[in-house]
């Protein structure tokens, strides 16, 4: 069964993508910090942005605001948002 991280949408097919390789995890390893806790959404647009700016050359500024498209869709900030 593949389930899809909550954070960052990330398919989890295996056992290991899951944080602390827990499949009872809905967030995937790269979503956790090193004790399995889930990142906060700052934490975890900081990293989505830092990835699009390295890997993508994007400008910080936009970089953040692409990041913050991306996670607002996803289930675990989704709450976050509708109440904005
Ligand atoms: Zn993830």
């Amino acid at each position: 069964m593949t389930a899809n991280c909550i954070a960052c949408g990330m398919p989890m097919d295996r056992q290991e993508d899951h944080a602390l390789a827990d499949a009872a995890r809905p967030y995937c390893r790269y979503c956790a910090r090193e004790d399995g806790t889930m990142l906060s959404y700052p934490e975890k647009l900081a990293g989505y942005a830092g990835w699009l700016v390295s890997t993508q050359g994007l400008d910080r500024t936009v970089a953040e605001s692409q990041a913050a498209t991306i996670l607002r869709q996803l289930p675990a900030w989704r709450e976050r948002h509708s109440r904005t």
